[in-house]
């Protein structure tokens, strides 16, 4: 009875959509009685598909969400966590993705958005007092994703002031030192940057650094270059590492703007995140007073206790790159239409994606794990090493594939992806590139430096 009660419904329903003076029409076309008879022999499922195709062309199609976090890793925060992770997302398409291809494209910075950041309340994350929030490191690495998955030349100047400047000052500065830096630069009132990479010294810095520090009665002598070093053009404060000419140690020295005999030149030209401005600082005689030099850094081994920390930051950012990248080109393959179809309906097309996301999901899972064992006090320089290692190589996969299912709109940076391609290389370089990064796990899994 119910299932004659549907059919009469369905009937009804084909009629209401009947246009009768087409079928008037059609009637002198075709023989309508032998199709009536022909509609009345179909059973539940023809009449329905028959339905679906005359409704076909008027609906339009309804897609998934497009869901970068596959693997919904998001369900293992707390409520606040998820919320603060939203509200930097939420800033990010905000304040920076409206404005930052421009900025890209004129290798220029958009001042106006650090004391946006300031309210934000994320800077220096993880440290503990100092008007920092004292979160985990899990969290810490959910924003550098998301802010890496807008920009990752936002992410970077994010990474030098929050991770590299304000944490080498966290754990190896006085409590004078933490005291007169830390609240200022949490607020974003005070710029930091990090001197540690020179023009003939790069992946070797452990082995040997060049830029000399000198004691005299008075403090310090500083000499020598660095390069590459990021926020320098406009710092208030940069820690210089510098090789102690009397004991032969690396030791940190926060050297002031304006200090004279310190000169910052911007690094121009470069192919990749273009908005970080990276400079290269000559130092002639910079005088740095005692009190401004790291008081707990005595040794490289100091100086490589802030690497391990922000290092894994960085694989958190390669990741958020790599998703910004994904979710352009998704949307793209979906709208995009050859041969009358999405190109987003191509199997071809659709084995890039999923090879896209497959990569991702691995990265996201190895990176949540990362940051619990950092939140656990049990990461490893080869934990951190691993994670940069993989996820800086497969960032350069997903977005070459995401390129590459975009065609030619693919290298224009108005698509959203061709700035991922290239900043996607300088993340591949920076904090140890894969080699060294690949020499420190080898060296811990089987126990025989390959170091040179
Ligand atoms: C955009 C950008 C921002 C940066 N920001 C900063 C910053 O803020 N502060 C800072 O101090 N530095 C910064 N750097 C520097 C960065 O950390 C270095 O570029 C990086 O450590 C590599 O050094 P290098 O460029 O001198 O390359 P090199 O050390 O000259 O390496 C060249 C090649 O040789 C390989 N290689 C070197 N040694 C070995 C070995 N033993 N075995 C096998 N292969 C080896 C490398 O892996 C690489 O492929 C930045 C760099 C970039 C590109």
């Amino acid at each position: 009875m119910a299932g004659t009660l549907e059919k009469i419904r369905q009937a009804y329903r084909l009629f209401k959509t009947i246009d009768f003076e087409q079928l008037s029409k059609l009637s002198k076309k075709v023989d309508l009685q032998k199709v009536m008879e022909g509609f009345s022999k179909l059973d539940d499922k023809q009449l329905k598909g028959l339905m679906k195709m005359m409704e076909g062309g008027k609906k339009e199609k309804v897609l998934p969400e497009i869901n970068a976090d596959f693997y919904e890793l998001h369900l293992r925060l707390s409520d606040e966590d998820r919320a603060l992770q939203l509200k930097v997302r939420e800033f990010m398409e905000r304040e920076i993705a409206p404005v930052v291809n421009n900025y890209w494209l004129h290798d220029d910075f958009p001042f106006e958005v650090i004391p946006k950041f300031a309210e934000l309340n994320v800077c220096g994350l993880t440290y503990d007092g100092y008007g920092c929030p004292g979160k985990s490191f899990l969290m810490e690495g959910i924003i550098a994703m998301e802010m890496g998955r807008v920009d990752a030349s936002i992410a970077t100047f994010f990474g030098v002031q929050s991770g590299l400047a304000m944490g080498s000052i966290y754990l190896c500065g006085s409590e004078e030192q933490k005291q007169e830096w830390l609240p200022g630069m949490q607020q974003f009132k005070t710029i930091g940057a990090f001197g540690l990479t020179e023009p003939e010294v790069g992946s070797g810095a452990a082995g040997g650094l060049t830029v000399t520090a000198q004691r005299t009665a008075d403090g310090w002598v500083l000499n020598g270059q660095k390069k590459w070093i990021g926020n320098a053009p406009f710092a208030d404060v940069t820690v210089v590492w510098a090789k102690d000419l009397g004991d032969g140690e690396v030791k940190g020295f926060l050297v002031r703007k304006g200090t004279p005999g310190f000169k910052v030149d911007k690094i121009k030209g470069k192919m990749a995140l273009r908005i970080v401005q990276n400079g290269l600082i000559t130092m002639e005689n910079c005088v740095v007073e005692e009190k401004d030099r790291l008081q707990k850094a005595n040794s490289f081994r100091d100086t490589a206790r802030v690497l391990q920390m922000t290092r894994a930051g960085v694989a958190w950012m390669a990741v958020g790159c790599a998703r910004g990248a994904y979710e352009n080109a998704l949307d793209y393959t979906r709208k995009r239409k050859q041969f009358g179809k999405p190109i987003a309906s191509f199997q071809l097309i659709q084995n890039h994606l999923v090879e896209m996301l497959s990569n991702l999901t691995a990265m996201q899972s190895l990176v949540f794990r990362l940051s619990e064992l950092q939140d656990q006090g049990l990461l490893k320089d080869e934990h951190a090493s691993l994670a940069k290692v993989f996820c800086s190589l497969r960032t350069r996969d997903i977005v070459s594939r995401a390129r590459e299912v975009m065609g030619g709109n693919g290298i224009l940076l108005e698509y959203n992806v061709a700035r991922f391609v290239a900043d996607a290389e300088a993340i591949y370089s920076y904090e140890g590139t894969k080699e060294i990064n690949s020499l420190i796990v080898g060296r811990a899994i089987t126990g025989f430096s390959a170091f040179v």
